[in-house]
């Protein structure tokens, strides 16, 4: 740790300010990111959201904090319409294995990989503790004990609700109030809740379900919520420094952690909230359930790099929405190749950052960086050394790879041209594109086909088509999983 950590600023979205960072240990920080349902691939919109945790995580260690990182697996108990009106359903990850004819522990096994391997190509840092929720079973059912023992939850036939009414805060997060959540609720589809705004901690398990554990209340399987509760307690303590996430899971999810984790110990537990703006594509947000997605093994098919994403997302603010267009991300690959151009034209000399003219461009850059993660401007001076004449060469690529531990750009690399693909796909993708700009779907399907038994899949996005070598999801004998 450094003797003097220099103050952060970060936008706390339960005090709606932006205020000190003032760490329960001083110069340690304890993170927790909710981290990916893993039934599905993420996309690049999940994905902007796991780079800001991880621009916090680079930030943080960058200005000398000690930090511990715990970002968790959900493999379990994300229903499909999971807000309070019902007990949601079907789990995300059981229907994707029904469907796949695979087991839930298989799909989620794969997909956990695939997401690692997708935050591996955006150069975001591995987290210290990825604790997946089945392992935390009896950790989740203790804190119901717990709350059910404090009168916070009740029991209706095997599933455990949590009594939104017996506690006080609740909607200090969200600034959702109880009267409104009534007006809002489709009250006829949960019966058994003495509330409609009250939640599932645990519930019962149904006829057919595959994933489920010995309760006290019976067979069952835990809520989303409670899960977080859980594994940030267990990881981080009974008091913590930062919570991240995606804008859509400050209600109901954040709400009903707080109210769980300050219910059980009667304390505050997270000093900051943080909220990531979503990724827009045609200004729609990018979501799993809509299939309006891009992933990450997309981006080669549309002639980018992986990191060249990560240079568009450094340049908007966390808390700003982000719209991915063609043009933002060539605007964003040639920012990135004029980065690198700068550091790999220089020899590598030592130089002392210390000294001016480095020390002034590094006071910038971490005061930008120091100020709620102020990325756009950090990127923004990262730039202006790279065309600094008042700097040499060598200074230049100093300060750069210095910047370079926080901007995560791997500037040192060589830009790689897009991933190769098998002799003769090109053609067939440019005779495809022809097909269906001449909307012939026959020849552009026969066309998708003959791609695919070359080992290139092709997807149709807004952006056109885009292609990739095939990494098959676990399925049914002849590959398809619907
Ligand atoms: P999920 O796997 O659906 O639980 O989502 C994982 C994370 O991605 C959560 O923090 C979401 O808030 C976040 N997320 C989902 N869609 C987007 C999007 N379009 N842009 C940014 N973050 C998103
Ligand atoms: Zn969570």
């Amino acid at each position: 740790m450094a003797e003097n950590p220099p103050q952060v600023r970060l936008h706390n979205s339960l005090t709606r300010r932006t205020e000190p960072l003032v760490p329960t240990e001083p110069g340690r920080v304890g993170i927790y990111t909710c981290g990916s349902t893993v039934y599905k691939y993420a996309h690049i919109g999940n994905l902007r959201t796991y780079l800001f945790g991880d621009l916090l995580h680079r930030t943080l260690e960058y200005l000398g904090y000690e930090v511990r990182y715990v970002k968790n697996i959900t493999d379990v108990g994300h229903m499909r319409n999971d807000d309070h009106d019902s007990i949601g359903g079907p789990d995300k990850v059981e229907e994707a294995a029904a469907l796949a004819g695979r087991t839930p522990a298989e799909i989620a096994d794969f997909y956990t990989a695939a997401w690692l391997e997708d935050e591996a190509l955006l150069n975001i840092l591995p987290a210290d503790v990825m604790p997946r929720a089945t392992d935390h079973i009896d950790e989740m059912i203790a804190l119901t004990e717990t709350l059910l023992r404090k009168g916070l939850a009740y029991e209706v036939d095997g599933t455990i609700y949590y009594d939104v009414s017996a506690f006080p805060d609740y909607g200090k997060l969200s600034g959702q109030r109880i009267e409104e959540l009534h007006a809002g609720h489709r009250v006829e589809v949960e019966s058994d809740k003495h509330d409609p705004a009250d939640f599932a901690l645990w519930k019962r398990a149904g006829e057919h379900r595959l994933m489920k554990w010995p309760s006290p209340w019976g067979d069952g399987f835990p809520g989303w919520h409670i899960e977080c509760s859980a594994m940030s307690l267990k990881h981080l303590g009974e008091r913590f420094d930062i919570h991240t996430g995606g804008i859509d899971l400050k209600f109901p999810h954040h709400e009903d952690e707080i109210a769980q984790s300050e219910g059980a110990l009667g304390h505050p537990v997270v000093g900051t909230w943080l909220h990531g703006e979503f990724l827009t594509m045609a200004d729609a947000k990018m979501a799993k359930s809509t299939g309006n997605v891009i992933r990450v093994a997309d981006l080669a098919g549309l002639g980018h790099e992986p990191l060249a994403f990560r240079h568009l997302a450094l340049s908007a603010h966390y808390r700003s929405k982000l719209d991915f267009t063609a043009d933002a991300m060539h605007a964003a690959a040639s920012g990135l190749a004029r980065l690198r151009r700068a550091v790999a034209s220089a020899p590598d000399e030592p130089v002392d950052l210390a000294s001016e003219p480095m020390a002034s461009y590094r006071a910038r850059f971490i005061g930008a960086i120091a100020e709620d993660l102020g990325m756009p401007a950090a990127l923004a001076v990262a730039h202006e050394v790279a065309s600094a004449n008042a700097l040499s060469d060598a200074q230049r690529r100093a300060l750069l790879r210095d910047f370079d531990r926080v901007l995560g750009l791997s500037l040192d690399a060589p830009s790689p041209g897009p991933a190769a693909l098998p002799d003769g796909a090109t053609k067939l993708l440019e005779r495809r594109a022809a097909a269906r700009a001449a909307r012939d779907w026959a020849t552009s399907d026969a066309l998708r086909d003959e791609l695919a038994a070359m080992g290139v899949e092709v997807r149709d996005t807004p952006e056109g088509q885009v292609s990739a070598p095939s990494n098959r999801p676990p399925g049914r004998a002849d590959g398809t999983t619907t």
